[in-house]
């Protein structure tokens, strides 16, 4: 497992983790404010990732996650934890982040909830709640130039809903709209959870595309075949659809409601 990092706006810097092979697996994000900076997600395995955050800045430093699943919320955790750096985290992804293996040492979370503002200093993050992927799923907006952190509550040109932890396609079609609502005012870059899997930069047509092939699926027009994956020792059923740049949503035909 190696680290890169590289930019991925103007002072946002993106910390993309590859696994074992040498393959792209997992971005974090570095958001450098003039006075303070934040850390959206820590990676999965690195437990480095504090040295690597503190080699770039001495800023004050808060982390925010996106998520609880474990390559967003890894190992490294433990070591902001172990400086008093507050580690925020919506509580509806609590039980997401403790379902690990024994390895995992479990950190405590302050309640991230929507609304909530972060101002680093001529950069200013809003919390905003997007229950999808998993129940607590939460995406960053920067109102001023229209940037998006989005972990995996939207996918990266590939999306996740077949989980047991996803919410129901209304629910999260509820969601995005309101998203694309708070959103709207100008070109939206898109900085997700798992760059490598998207085929271009996404912006604001992706996000309608997800909205588009959500409402394909909960209308009947798009119906793929009934297929099955193994995933932490459970089989999952799930089916497939795509539209635009968003290539493959993998969804819980159960939950397409
Ligand atoms: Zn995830």
């Amino acid at each position: 497992m190696r680290i890169k990092v590289r930019p991925a706006a103007q002072d946002i810097l993106r910390i993309c983790e590859e696994n074992d092979e040498g393959t792209h697996a997992v971005d974090a994000y570095l958001v450098l404010g003039r006075k303070k900076a934040v850390l959206i997600d820590a990676c999965e395995q690195s437990e480095s990732i504090y040295e690597i955050v503190r080699s770039i800045t001495s800023l004050p430093l808060e982390v925010l996650l996106t998520h609880g699943h474990p390559d967003h919320a890894g190992k490294g955790l433990s070591a902001f934890a172990g400086h008093g750096i507050p580690i925020w985290m919506d509580a509806a992804d609590e039980a997401v982040l403790h379902k690990r293996g024994a390895s995992f040492v479990p950190v405590k979370t302050k309640p991230l909830q929507n609304g909530m503002v972060f101002d680093l200093g001529g950069m200013v993050l809003e919390a905003i709640s997007l229950g999808s992927h998993t129940p607590g799923s939460m995406v960053f907006y920067e109102q001023e130039r229209h940037i998006l952190l989005s972990g995996d509550a939207i996918g990266s040109g590939a999306f996740w809903m077949q989980l047991p932890e996803s919410l129901p396609l209304s629910q999260f079609l509820a969601n995005a709209r309101l998203l694309q609502k708070r959103t709207a005012s100008g070109n939206l870059l898109i900085l997700p959870g798992h760059s490598y899997q998207a085929e271009s930069i996404l912006s604001d047509a992706y996000l309608q595309d997800v909205i588009d092939v959500t409402e394909d699926i909960l209308n009947g027009k798009q119906s793929g075949q009934l297929k099955t994956m193994l995933l932490g020792g459970m089989t999952l059923e799930f089916k497939e659809a795509a539209r635009g740049q968003m290539h493959n949503y993998v969804y819980d035909p159960k939950k397409a409601y």
